[in-house]
């Protein structure tokens, strides 16, 4: 085996920010054997290892002093097929997307509210992520990954990845786990999920009163392209800030002087706000300071517009947090990860 470690590696393509800093060392993973050397070289060496896939759930703040290992580990199997159920494996690396669509080519169903979401398979569970009123813990079947703390490989449950709101103990215990494989249970016999948001809409503006998962795919995919920045063209991690759940009184009180507030009852009494509204309704929607800017369609989603540095989204990122705090009582919690 042979790793081809580099040095001083750019890396703006590995982060949909499009932010340029350098990785000390860059290598990638292409099977379970690559990642155990690269973090057999990493700890002979004394070097921090940094784990990426997709690089769209990142901020790069400063060059990257460690080894920034990018999973590029490929392949899909079908694991168990009752005619009804079936369980699909996909290795890390595999692209979020295509695998999607892989899955909607079988005929199956589950994932088709996660249509066009960047990334890979092995960041999904990462911050479980969710779309349109699904999340991955819903179509969840098992997890491998790697204990960087004892080398041993280990099988997780649903239960034991203790999914949250776009949370998971993967995000809880940074560093430690590193995802090799993930499984999905996935359905012949299609339950759509159609109530979120313009999704049913969109569909019968086309005229489909019985959707197929492909149709719902397709429906989510061209809602997205019109409201989303495409980061090939405009630097964005997606969502900056996650919706905030606040007490229901919070929400209330908010509500007299704002009585347009987007907000949805959580099972727990709580409520869930539309952080996107309420940046909107500060003022920030189309901001731009250099090239740091809130986009000018989707005010949750910060872009930049060529040459920001990590540090300028971050420090516009907490402008924006102060405001919402001081006009609104709520703090907004940022979603990416930054390094
Ligand atoms: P990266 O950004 O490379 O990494 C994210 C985190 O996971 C980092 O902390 C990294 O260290 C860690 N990590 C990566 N791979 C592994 C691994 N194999 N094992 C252990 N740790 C790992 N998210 C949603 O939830 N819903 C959406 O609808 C959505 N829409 C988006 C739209 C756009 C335009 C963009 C740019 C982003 C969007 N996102 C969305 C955010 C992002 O796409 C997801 O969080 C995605 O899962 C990140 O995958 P990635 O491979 O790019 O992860
Ligand atoms: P939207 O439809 O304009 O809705 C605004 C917010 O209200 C959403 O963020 C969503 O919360 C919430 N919402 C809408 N309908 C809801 C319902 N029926 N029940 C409960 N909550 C509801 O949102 P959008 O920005 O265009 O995004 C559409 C979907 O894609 C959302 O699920 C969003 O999370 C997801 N998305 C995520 C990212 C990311 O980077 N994380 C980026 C783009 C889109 P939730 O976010 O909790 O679903």
């Amino acid at each position: 085996m042979s790793l081809d470690i580099q040095q001083g590696v750019s890396l703006k393509p590995f982060n949909t920010f499009g932010i340029d800093v350098a990785a000390r060392w860059f290598t990638q993973a292409h099977s379970d054997a690559e990642v155990r050397e690269a973090l057999a070289m990493a700890a002979e060496r004394q070097w921090p290892v940094l784990v990426i896939g997709g690089g769209s759930n990142l901020l790069l703040t400063a060059d990257v002093d460690a080894l920034v290992l990018r999973m590029a580990s490929r392949g899909i199997r079908l694991l168990s097929d009752d005619g009804d159920q079936v369980v699909l494996e996909a290795e890390a690396g595999e692209p979020w997307h295509p695998f999607v669509e892989h899955s909607l080519a079988l005929g199956l169903s589950g994932l088709e509210n996660l249509s066009l979401i960047p990334g890979t398979v092995g960041a999904a569970p990462m911050q479980n992520i969710g779309a349109y009123g699904v999340e991955i813990k819903d179509v969840f079947a098992g997890l491998t990954a790697l204990d960087r703390q004892s080398g041993e490989l280990r099988d997780f449950s649903l239960q034991e990845c203790a999914f949250g709101y776009r949370d998971s103990l993967f995000k809880r215990e940074p560093g430690r786990w590193l995802i090799l494989r993930v499984r999905f249970n996935l359905q012949r016999h299609a339950t759509l999920h159609l109530e979120y948001g313009p999704v049913r809409q969109r569909l019968s503006e086309q005229g489909i009163e019985i959707p197929t998962p492909g149709d719902v795919s397709q429906a989510i995919c061209s809602i997205r392209r019109e409201k989303l920045p495409d980061p090939a063209e405009l630097g964005n991690a997606g969502s900056f800030f996650k919706n905030p759940v606040v007490l229901a009184e919070l929400a209330a009180r908010i509500k007299v002087d704002h009585p347009g507030l987007v907000a949805y009852a959580q099972a727990d009494g709580q409520m869930k706000l539309a952080a996107g509204w309420l940046i909107e309704q500060a003022g920030w929607k189309g901001f731009r300071e250099g090239d740091a800017g809130v986009h000018r369609l989707q005010s949750l989603v910060l872009v930049n517009y060529g040459q920001a540095s990590g540090g300028q989204l971050h420090a516009l990122a907490q402008r924006i947090q102060a405001d919402i705090l001081e006009r609104f009582g709520v703090n907004l919690e940022m979603e990416p990860n930054l390094y």
